[in-house]
């Protein structure tokens, strides 16, 4: 049985078809520069190299088109035809309040992802792009959208109410949704696995360190507090975007930088954060470079990044009343031995000991604290794209 699942955004799409038998992507690839000049689609599949593709991609629907006829493509075999695709998985960004788990798309679904446009106006409209190309191009197949917030509807309203006039929450839905839920949600399945214990009584901190970064606190499988907020800005400091700030320094930087809204925006999500501190890159390995040839202010970033995490896993640990196992995912998570150093370092009050020989891993799953350690350190590699494609499956079976 096969799942295409697909991540469309503003200017790009990325898509999988995952044989759910083997839960292994048979062919996944990306688009690139929508409806910008320099269209491009990279495809790949199980046997062959990576194939490029450039032509013009006016739109999502264009985007989808080529990929289906890649995919069917004789030459790389993925698929014999499109009705081998059993159900479409979509990532959808916002869910707002309305979802709370992913659902099968119909028309009441869809009148409620319009809804939450306001919410991510850059995120959810090409969202819905991608689900009415696939509706106009495969209109037989059932499709079910998996939202990035869902994982985290189960926060209390102590934690996601912020301290505003709460008619604020009620006239504009303004609280904390919390993001990266479908990875939280798919590294704490995998460390219960692992750890060969009942999700329902481990308490768990997973850490999702990429360009965008995020901590959620997760008791019995349900996410009790995240570091996002509204908006992916929030929380740690990230590649490009701010993290947490002051709220008053928003409205100081705009007055003294002549900034509205939309440059204050702008700067807020891609001119702050490592790349701002460092003034060299958002990579954390050119950050990590530059740091060990005495760049003071790569240093700087890495030092800030290492705290804002460290602090997050202290509050989330004093939360739960301690913590079972940290989780490590993520671009920087998953391939940084040095950053998972630096954040468990002086943390055994909270039974974190890390093994270093272990924690030379990249990208593998694997515990890396000591034998003995009372809290588990695992590197998991998060795997959103299966993630999608279980939950599509689940509910279209
Ligand atoms: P996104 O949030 O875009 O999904 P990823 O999870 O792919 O991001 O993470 C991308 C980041 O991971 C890169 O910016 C880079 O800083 C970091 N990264 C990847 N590999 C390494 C590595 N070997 N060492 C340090 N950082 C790495």
């Amino acid at each position: 049985m096969k799942i295409l699942v697909l991540n469309c955004g503003s200017s790009s799409l990325k898509y999988q078809v995952i044989d759910m038998d083997t839960r292994n992507p048979i062919s996944k690839g990306l688009v690139e520069r929508i409806a910008l000049q320099g269209s491009v689609l990279t495809h790949g599949t199980a046997s062959r190299k990576k194939e490029v593709i450039k032509t013009e991609i006016k739109n999502h629907t264009q985007a989808i088109e080529l990929v289906l006829k890649q995919l069917v493509a004789p030459e790389y075999r993925a698929l014999k035809d499109l009705d081998e695709i059993y159900a479409i998985g979509h990532r959808v960004v916002h869910g707002g309040e309305k979802f709370a788990k992913s659902v099968i798309i119909d028309a009441s679904v869809m009148k409620a992802l319009k809804e939450c446009i306001d919410l991510a106006p850059l995120h959810n409209p090409p969202n819905i792009a991608g689900i009415v190309a696939c509706q106009k191009m495969m209109p037989g197949i059932s499709q079910v959208a998996v939202f990035d917030t869902a994982f985290h509807q189960t926060m209390r309203p102590f934690s996601y109410i912020y301290g505003l006039p709460y008619e604020y929450y009620e006239k504009y839905s303004i609280r904390k949704y919390g993001f990266h839920g479908t990875s939280h949600k798919y590294v704490s399945q995998r460390a219960a696995v692992l750890l060969k214990r009942p999700l329902a009584e481990l308490k768990l901190i997973s850490c999702h360190l990429g360009n965008g970064s995020s901590i959620a606190a997760i008791r019995g499988g349900r996410s009790i507090d995240t570091s996002m907020g509204f908006t992916p800005l929030d929380g740690l400091m990230m590649g490009t975007r701010s993290g947490a700030l002051d709220p008053a320094i928003v409205t100081y930087i705009m007055d003294k930088e002549k900034f509205n809204v939309d440059q204050m925006n702008d700067f807020l999500n891609y001119k702050c954060g490592a790349l701002g501190v460092s003034g060299i890159s958002s990579d954390f390995r050119d950050i990590e470079l530059a740091a060990e040839q005495g760049n003071n202010r790569a240093q700087l970033a890495l030092d800030i990044f290492e705290h804002d995490v460290k602090q997050y896993i202290g509050a989330y640990a004093a939360m739960m009343g301690g913590v079972d196992a940290l989780i490590f995912t993520a671009g920087v998570g998953e391939n940084a031995p040095s950053m998972r150093e630096a954040i468990c370092k002086d943390m055994g009050f909270l039974g974190i000991h890390l093994d270093l020989e272990k924690n030379k891993v990249r990208g593998e799953e694997v515990d890396v604290s000591e034998i003995n350690s009372r809290c588990p350190v695992l590197v998991i590699p998060t795997n959103e794209e299966l993630m999608i494609a279980l939950d599509t499956l689940e509910l279209t079976r």
